[in-house]
């Protein structure tokens, strides 16, 4: 393990651009990979073979238009063969990735804490995107996801751990760090799926219908595992804050702009309700993707908790 001092001049600086080009560049080429598994998994495909395909005409796509951003900025966004037009989300996630795994240098170093966090980047990437996409959070992420979140949190224990204080004070017992670091995973795997877990049943009880399902339970869980008891705390309250804000924002934006207002329509003559009631109570069953949200919120506690900390340090302790 070595640390480079992040704000050496001369060598040490030019040192700090090289390495930081490096991570940047071994992002985007992960974030391609990351492409694969978004679009392979929901549909049950392999993701090792076969490779790269054109979705439209399915013609192999050659190694120097596989190139992570910069291929689909020559390619103007269009497939070299048939013409039709690439997602932009592809060079987008390559170009988040990158971007996310700079970030990591230049906050952990060169540490296994730089690794942990590179390795759970990947997963939220996934979960995040996929449940946009196509509101699934699968379970052959979510579930190697959590064993290797205590198997990291075993060799990197979350920041602030609180499993170890809480085993010394109500127990006087003194633990190893690696079983404080795996404990501290377990509790906030547990308190993050129990405490999401209750609030759907609440919902359900409340609201009639599903609002979450058990994904988002599984989804928390992992995020559990490699942030500790505080972390997970923080995530559902970022998360939460933000599916809220954003959540009636998309749901005024969708009655406003008549999303299915001609269902409504057809309903309010069968004599179901005024059309104006019809389209709000549609609008307000959109379906939310809340793994999107708690994945933003896992990152920015990530992310933004030690930058919050460097610039208020009477935070700190209260950010990881
Ligand atoms: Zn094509």
């Amino acid at each position: 393990m070595w640390q480079i001092e992040k704000s050496g001049r001369g060598v040490a600086g030019q040192t700090v651009v090289i390495i930081t080009v490096l991570f940047f560049l071994f992002g985007i080429i992960v974030g391609s990979f990351l492409n694969v598994c978004i679009t392979r998994i929901p549909e049950d495909i392999s993701i090792v073979s076969p490779g790269s395909r054109c979705p439209r005409c399915m013609t192999p796509i050659k190694p120097y238009d596989n190139v992570p951003v910069f291929a689909w900025l020559w390619l103007r966004g269009k497939c070299r063969a048939c013409g039709s037009a690439i997602s932009p989300m592809y060079p987008l996630i390559e170009l988040a990735t990158g971007l996310l795994f700079v970030a990591a240098f230049l906050e952990f170093g060169v540490t296994q804490t730089t690794v942990k966090w590179l390795f759970f980047t990947c997963l939220i990437l996934i979960l995040t995107v996929t449940d946009l996409r196509v509101r699934l959070l699968p379970d052959v992420v979510n579930r190697p996801g959590f064993a290797a979140g205590l198997l990291f949190s075993a060799f990197v224990p979350p920041d602030h751990g609180l499993a170890g204080f809480l085993m010394w004070r109500f127990l006087q017992l003194r633990m190893p760090g690696f079983a404080a670091g795996i404990l501290d995973g377990i509790l906030g795997a547990a308190f993050g799926s129990f405490l999401l877990w209750g609030l759907a049943a609440g919902y359900k009880a409340v609201r009639g219908h599903e609002g979450m399902g058990m994904g988002d339970v599984k989804m928390m869980a992992m995020i559990g595992a490699f942030l500790g008891l505080r972390g997970t705390f923080l995530t559902l309250l970022v998360g939460s804050f933000l599916g809220s804000v954003i959540g009636i924002g998309v749901i005024l934006a969708l009655y406003l702009g008549g999303w299915r207002s001609e269902v409504a329509k057809r309903a309010s003559r069968l004599g179901l309700g005024t059309e104006r009631h019809l389209r709000w109570t549609i609008a307000r069953r959109y379906q939310l993707p809340l793994g999107t949200f708690l994945g933003i919120g896992a990152l920015a506690i990530v992310y933004g908790g030690p930058v919050i900390a460097g610039y208020w340090p009477s935070l700190r302790g209260i950010v990881p």
